[in-house]
């Protein structure tokens, strides 16, 4: 099918009269399709996506194999010359008009999210629609800062770096925010002049694809491409491309050091966003309520903790632990579980059995380990659906320091909550593990807040706040959290360019 298509010719008013069936239109519009060189081009074979609150088939997606992703990539790398040569300004100026479509596009899409992920409209699919389109427009504005140095080398000369774009970026995207990942990769990579090949997660690939409809829109054909299929014979067929000369990736360690090794066969650069397991340090003097809602919003309970940077190890001063424990149990008590495009709903479903399974072997551990106590707090939801994904808010006490539940990523709605006294022994236990992305610190005191930023080991220190990615803020981790930064000017920079020097003497 050729653009333009019929989701993307309708004027805002039809969309905001019929999101439900602008979201459809959207699904059929896109089912067993990828986006390549400015087309939404059938694939020859499918797989189905889930709809995880129902459990029942949403539709098929396309099974891409090595066939497509080679088209894909040919695309871009035919398209990358033609992008480069406009000035960066230009190239910014529509990522930018991009986002402004987004935003109008905003609802069905962010339906169309809900379907395939599970997660709840109102609390995160909106809102993720929103930052979408807020980092198309940040970085459509950062066109002109593409800027080189002047080198006092020899003042007979003029000696320069210039910053160049590197080729084609294939950027690979896991299923929990599929958006604003994509364009934390895509939005650096197109304002630098660089050409795309996103390889949308298998799990939720219709958002992704629509959202890669727009910018396709209002960018020239192969500029953005977008395969879908799974690790293996999509995913593995791109990094490993002769063509690609940049691989940028988010998704699990294990995935993250098998792309880490195809871009070393090829010697090119790799970014790595991969997992967290962030401490959350509450001290004695901390604002009780403050704390509280921090950590809701910092665990993202609304996104069945389904998040890098969730705070999923929270360290309590031992004289506010028992009070602490009560506040957010209360407050997580009020969250309604249900369905995820019910405007009552704050937290919908689990993205996957899959995954389910993954979280379920999680709280079955703690429940086996001597002296720990599992609490699962709020009402789950009479689906009629079974087995369904719905899952309370799960809080692990009295664990050992060495479990696997404090130590390792679970990637679900669990939190382990610890009681401290010694300020030298929590720092400790909060840099004991392999991860290093997010840390929190909660205090009124100045000093402590300094010192603990200053030493925990993590990419991301609030103090105070427990926000999310935010435009202009360097996000990343250390250790096993992965290579490089991404959301700002330096990350565009530092990951999406090669800095070339020229030395120009006078004959
Ligand atoms: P995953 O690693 O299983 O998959 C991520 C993507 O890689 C998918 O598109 C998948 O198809 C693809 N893939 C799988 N095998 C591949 C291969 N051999 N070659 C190339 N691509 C391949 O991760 P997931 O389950 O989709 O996502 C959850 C993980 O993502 C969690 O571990 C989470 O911590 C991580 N994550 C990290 C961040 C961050 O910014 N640090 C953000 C979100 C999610």
């Amino acid at each position: 099918m050729n653009k333009p298509f019929s989701p993307l010719d309708a004027a805002p008013e039809e969309l905001a009269q019929a999101p439900d069936a602008a979201a459809l239109a959207w699904l059929s519009a896109l089912e067993r399709r990828n986006l390549i060189a400015g087309a939404l081009v059938e694939a020859p074979a499918g797989m189905e996506v889930t709809e995880p609150a129902q459990m029942t088939p949403l539709g098929q997606a396309a099974a891409s194999g090595p066939q497509e992703v080679d088209a894909a990539v040919t695309a871009a790398a035919q398209a990358q010359p033609g992008w480069a040569a406009m000035p960066a300004r230009a190239r910014g100026k529509l990522v930018a008009e991009a986002g402004r479509r987004l935003s109008v596009q905003a609802e069905p899409i962010a339906r169309l999210l809900a379907r395939e992920t599970g997660k709840a409209l109102r609390t995160e699919c909106r809102g993720e629609l929103a930052v979408a389109a807020d980092l198309l427009e940040f970085y459509g504005g950062l066109g002109s800062e593409l800027k080189g140095e002047t080198i006092p080398f020899d003042p007979k000369t003029l000696s320069v770096t210039t910053l160049e774009p590197l080729g084609v970026v294939a950027a690979i995207l896991p299923w929990n925010v599929p958006l604003v990942l994509m364009m934390l990769k895509i939005a650096p990579a197109l304002v630098a002049g660089n050409t795309v090949v996103v390889k949308a997660a298998e799990e939720a690939p219709f958002a992704t694809l629509a959202a890669a409809a727009i910018l396709d829109q209002v960018l020239p054909d192969g500029v953005v491409n977008v395969v879908v299929g799974d690790g293996l014979e999509c995913g593995a067929p791109l990094t490993n491309h002769p063509k690609v000369a940049k691989i940028t990736f988010t998704g699990s360690e294990e995935v993250g050091e098998t792309v880490y090794g195809a871009g070393a066969d090829r010697i090119i650069p790799v970014s790595l966003e991969l997992g967290g397991k962030s401490p959350m340090i509450v001290c004695a003097d901390a604002d009780l309520e403050k704390t509280v809602t921090g950590a809701i919003a910092g665990m993202r309970f609304t996104r069945q903790g389904q998040s890098c940077t969730a705070a999923s190890r929270i360290y309590v001063h031992r004289t506010l632990y028992d009070a602490f424990l009560a506040a957010l149990s209360a407050k997580l008590e009020t969250l309604v579980i249900g369905d995820p495009l019910d405007e009552a709903t704050d937290v919908g479903t689990i993205v996957s059995a899959t995954q389910k399974a993954t979280v379920d072997r999680y709280v079955r551990l703690a429940e086996a380990t001597p002296g720990a106590t599992v609490l699962r707090i709020g009402k789950l939801p009479e689906t009629g659906v079974a087995p369904d994904l719905f899952m309370q808010p799960t809080l692990l006490l009295g664990l050992p320091e060495d479990s696997p539940c404090v130590q390792e990523e679970i990637f679900g709605p669990v939190c382990v909550i610890q009681a401290w006294d010694d300020y030298e022994a929590v720092i400790e236990a909060a840099n004991a593990t392999r991860y290093g992305l997010a840390a929190t610190i909660w205090t009124r005191d100045i000093g402590l807040a300094l010192d603990a930023s200053r030493r925990v080991n993590a990419g991301y220190v609030q103090v105070n706040q427990n926000l999310t990615i935010q435009p202009n803020l360097s996000y990343g981790g250390f250790g096993r959290s992965g290579l490089g930064k991404e959301a700002s000017l330096e990350a565009m920079v530092a990951h999406f360019t090669r800095n070339k020097t020229i030395v120009l003497a006078g004959m």
